[in-house]
């Protein structure tokens, strides 16, 4: 498809379904050496083969690491597992959550699952990443995954966009601290994106085919375009960009 991240180490988690198995799967079609998969589960929610077979069948390394975003430690042994293929050049944090109950009555256990999984697990698989980053002394990309649902209120889901809430300011505080050492970190903001979790939760499918109306291109998003974003920001083609989140919504948000 392209070569964009030729000669790229790409870590991605949340990667065995949805959104990051997109994400991962495109980073190959793109060009990556290598692609690590992270996610607490190898099988893929919507069925089908692991990533790391998709990747390995388009022709770029793969390794599973199991991973539990929202301990520190795995997020570590998750960049040492990168050293293999020469080191992490993008990180990409993108496993996420959503609850069943996110109103203004969220439940509080529920509510702190939820941010460590969210706001902890990015700011983990950042730390660690820059850690290496710094060490190999050769920079890199970092990628946050935010939401729509982290700029505007629009939907009722308290816990959630606190969360990405926090993610889009992370991005832009991480850009100041960590761009001296040539490490550029920005934050990606889906609309509203078809992926199984979508289809198959009760409640979130209906909303979503009122945000499909509403949004100008009169469309749900398919995950490989935010793995196409997410490529872009991994690659040089956005060597200035940094701090920013790229809205992929259809021009949804526009509207809103
Ligand atoms: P998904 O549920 O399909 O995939 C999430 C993946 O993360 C799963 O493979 C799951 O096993 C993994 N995961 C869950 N908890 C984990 C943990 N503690 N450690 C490691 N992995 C874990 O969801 P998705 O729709 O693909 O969402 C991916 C990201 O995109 C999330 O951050 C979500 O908030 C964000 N997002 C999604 C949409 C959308 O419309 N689907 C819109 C905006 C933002």
């Amino acid at each position: 498809m392209s070569d964009i991240l030729k000669n790229k180490v790409i870590v991605v988690t949340g990667a065995s379904s949805g959104i990051g198995r997109a994400i991962a799967i495109r980073a190959a079609e793109h060009g990556a050496k290598a692609v690590i998969v992270a996610d607490i589960t190898e099988a893929p929610r919507e069925g089908g083969r692991p990533t790391v077979e998709e990747i390995e069948a388009i022709g770029s390394a793969a390794r599973f690491v199991k991973t539990d975003v929202s301990k520190r430690t795995d997020n570590d042994a998750l960049i040492e597992a990168s050293a293999e293929f020469g080191g992490v050049d993008v990180m990409v944090a993108n496993a996420g959550i959503t609850l069943r109950t996110d109103g203004a009555d969220v439940p509080e256990d529920d509510y702190h699952r939820l941010l460590s999984i969210n706001l902890d697990g990015p700011l983990f698989g950042a730390q660690a990443a820059a850690r290496q980053m710094k060490a190999n002394g050769k920079g890199g990309s970092i990628v946050l995954m935010a939401s729509m649902g982290g700029i505007s209120g629009a939907g009722i889901t308290v816990a959630y966009s606190t969360s990405k809430g926090g993610v889009v300011l992370m991005a832009k505080s991480l850009a100041d601290a960590l761009g001296p050492d040539g490490i550029r970190v920005n934050a990606v903001a889906p609309g509203t994106i078809d992926t199984e979790l979508l289809r198959t939760s009760p409640g979130i499918a209906e909303a979503s085919e009122g945000f499909r109306k509403r949004t100008p291109l009169r469309r749900l998003g398919q995950p490989s375009e935010i793995g196409d974003a997410v490529a872009y920001l991994g690659s040089d083609l956005s060597s200035y960009v940094s701090g920013i989140a790229l809205l992929v919504d259809g021009g949804l948000l526009a509207v809103l």
